[in-house]
Parts: structure tokens; sequence; C-alpha cells
């Protein structure tokens, strides 16, 4: 009797114990007890990164007994008929995922833009000069030659008279001979014109900053604003672009491209609506996103008018009311015009305050020397140029290489 009901106590705890150990056997492993292989590289799904640094393992959450069964991940093998459903490994779901969002965004990071090089946009620049750099001696023609090219490249005459009455001491003082050195002479004084100068551009952390572009219709504000956005949507600032110029429609169409093309928030109004308000809402638009950036466009047209100066000084009023965060006034001129480009930027100054400029069209103007003029006559910065129409052609103003460039043989 009692080895009978022995037996029957054994085949009732096997009938317990068995479909127990073959659920647990079903159910898939956790991270924590062995991560999954990563696929060899080439093969699809492996990336070229590093692998990011893990979450450390925590244990897949059970469900209650009580709790219905919930949907099967899409993929998991059936359990046994009866068995209940396996869980979701929710770690390894929300890495994936979170690993998916990240591929995503590093694919649509931009690429830092490739700066340009003065010496190979400044040809035509520098052919002015070729005739006075041909020269192998020092004579009436040398200097002749000399004055003709710096005023022919809208250095001005007051700078141009500075530096030959500089260069005629230095050649008297040092008993200078050759044209080598007459050359390094002048290098040595165009750069101590443009030299001391805070060419920064100001952004300031945790705040939404504006830098608002002002200069006359067609000088490339537009395009300077999409160069500028490129550049710094691709060093991590968030942007948003906004189309002041409510007075051009083509000007609000240029920017959407751009803005699209950098990722970068737009704000834009009515045609002929009021720039300021279009600022305002830029600005609210930043702060609610926490976009640290602002580039407002302006208007251009009939900037010898009165209302286009003060339409321009109520939008820099509107730019600096918190939470905006006015940092830069850059005024955009268009190098090609040469010295007409200094009588736009003594109207802009006194109206709205420049904190700089932004030379633009440089590579395509032989009057690269009203870069000199606008810094020794004006006393603003230069602190962008542009060096073509693309999204790369905007750099630095780096008087040196500029200088070098000018004067390169
Ligand atoms: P805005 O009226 O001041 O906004 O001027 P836009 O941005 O519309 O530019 C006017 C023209 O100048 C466009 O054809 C631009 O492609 C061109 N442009 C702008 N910047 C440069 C530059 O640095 N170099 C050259 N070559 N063209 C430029």
């Amino acid at each position: 009797m009692t080895v009978i009901l022995l037996v029957i106590v054994a085949v009732a705890l096997v009938l317990i114990v068995a479909p127990l150990a073959y659920t647990r056997l079903r159910r898939p492993r956790g991270p924590e007890l062995e991560p999954p292989a990563p696929p060899p590289a080439g093969a699809p799904g492996a990336r070229a990164r590093p692998p990011r640094a893990r979450p450390p393992a925590r244990r897949p959450p059970t469900r209650p007994p009580s709790a219905p069964p919930g949907p099967r991940p899409p993929g998991a093998p059936p359990g046994p008929p009866g068995a209940p459903p396996a869980p979701i490994d929710l770690d390894t779901e929300a890495e994936a995922l979170l690993e998916e969002v990240e591929a995503e965004e590093e694919a649509q990071r931009l690429a830092p833009p490739v700066r340009p090089r003065f010496r190979d946009r400044l040809t035509k620049a520098r052919a002015l000069f070729a005739g006075f750099l041909s020269r192998t001696t020092i004579d009436q023609d040398t200097w002749d030659e000399l004055e003709e090219a710096l005023i022919r490249a809208d250095v001005g005459v007051r700078l141009t008279g500075e530096v030959l009455d500089d260069l005629r001491g230095r050649v008297k003082a040092q008993g200078i001979t050759t044209s080598g050195e007459l050359v390094d002479g002048l290098k040595a004084d165009l750069k101590a014109a443009l030299a001391s100068a805070d060419r920064s551009l100001r952004l300031d952390p945790g705040e939404t900053n504006v830098w608002l572009f002002v200069g006359v219709n067609g000088v490339g504000k537009t395009t300077t604003i999409g160069k500028v956005g490129y550049r710094e949507a691709a060093a991590g600032h968030r942007v948003v672009m906004a189309a002041g110029d409510t007075f051009r429609a083509a000007a609000a169409e240029q920017l959407a491209l751009w803005s699209t093309r950098v990722g970068a928030d737009l704000v834009r109004g009515a045609e002929g609506g009021d720039p300021g308000a279009v600022i305002f809402d830029a600005v609210q638009r930043a702060a609610s996103r926490g976009a640290d950036l602002v580039l407002g466009d302006t208007a251009g047209r009939l900037h010898t008018k009165v209302n286009l100066m003060e339409e321009l000084k109520k939008v820099r009023r509107v730019a600096e009311r918190p939470p905006g965060h006015l940092t830069e006034v850059l005024l955009v001129i268009d190098a090609t015009t040469g010295q007409n480009g200094l009588t736009q930027a003594k109207q802009f100054a006194e109206a709205v305050e420049v904190t700089g400029v932004v030379l633009t069209k440089l590579d395509g103007t032989a009057k690269g020397g009203i870069a000199l003029a606008i810094q020794t006559e004006l006393g603003i910065p230069i602190k962008l140029v542009g060096l073509g129409e693309t999204a790369d052609d905007l750099t630095e103003f780096d008087p040196d290489e500029f200088v070098e460039a000018l004067l390169a043989v």
C-alpha cells in the first residue's frame, strides 16, 4: 500500500514539475545572462562606430501572476500550447530602439564645412598686384605700379598714402634694395592695418542668441544666413531662421531651402508683413524649443530712405527683448561694390550699432582691398568672408592669410 502511495506521489510530482521546467527553458535570455553577439563587420546591421556603453543590467520585469497575458513580441516563437507567453525583454527592446534613433541622428548630422583657402579664391584680387610683384628693382615705376594697384584694389586713398609713405621711409632707413624686401615691408604694413580686432562671433550658452543680418539688397544676406546656419548646425547648435525680409518673397523661399538643408526651423511671415513680428515669433519659437541661435534676415531695399533704417531699429529692439539675447548685428557688404560698400556701411552702422562685417563675393572681385578700407576707415571688424556661393564657401577673416594670398607670387 505504501509503495502504491509513493508511486502516486512521484507521478504527481513529475506532472507538476516538468511543465514548469519546460517553460523556464523556453524563456528568452536576458542581457545579464548572455549578451547577444554583435553582428560580424560588414554584415547588415553591423555598425562602424564603437559600441555604446551598455546600461547596467537589470532583470526583466516579471508580470504579476494575476496580470492578463500581453501580446507576443513580433518575431517571438509561440510557446507550447497552454504555456504562458514569453515575457517581453524591455531592456533589449529599448536599447535596440535607442541605437536605431542614434544611428538615424548620426546619419542626419551635417558634415562640418570644408574651409575654402583665400589663396585659391583671391585670383582676381591678386592679379592687380602682378605688375608690381614682377618687378625686380625698386625705381619710380615700382612705386607707380604699387600705388595704382592699391588704388584699383579699393584700399582707399588715405591708407594707400600712409602705406607708401611708410614703405619709402623703411627703404631709406633700412637700406632696402631688393623688391623681395619691399614686398615683405608691404605685407607687414597691411597686416598691421588689419591687426588687433576681435573677430569672434558671440554665442552665449543657455541663451536664445540672436544674430541679425543687415545690408542692402543683393549683397548676399540670405545666402550668408544659409552658410552660417549650416556652419553652426554642424557645430551642434540648434538654429532657427527668421525670414525677416518680408518685402522680397524670393528671400523667404531661398531661406526655406536653406533651412530644410540645414535642418533648422524656419519662421516666415506674410508678404509685406511686419519684419519685427517675424523676429518676435522666431525668438519665441527658439525659446520654446530650446534652440540657442536665431538667424534673422532683414530687408535691404531703400537703404537711403529713413523708413528702412527706422524699420531696422525696430527689428533690433524686438530682437533685444527677452528671451531674445541679441549678440551680433552683422552688416553684409558685397566686395564687388568696392568703395560704395563703405558708404552703405556708414549708414547701417549709425542706425543699428553693427558688431561686425561679413564681406561677401571676395572670390569674384579685384577690389579685395575694400577689406582694408572697411576696417581702417570704419573701425568695424570683418568677422566672416564669403568666398563663393555654396554652403562651404564661408570662412573667418584671417588677416595674415588674406594679405599673403593677395600678394602671393
Ligand atoms: P540678399 O538680397 O542680400 O539676401 O542677397 P542673396 O543672398 O540673395 O545673394 C545675392 C546673390 O549673390 C546670389 O546669387 C548669391 O548666390 C550670390 N552670393 C552671395 N554670397 C556670395 C559669395 O560669397 N560669392 C559669390 N560669388 N556669390 C555670392
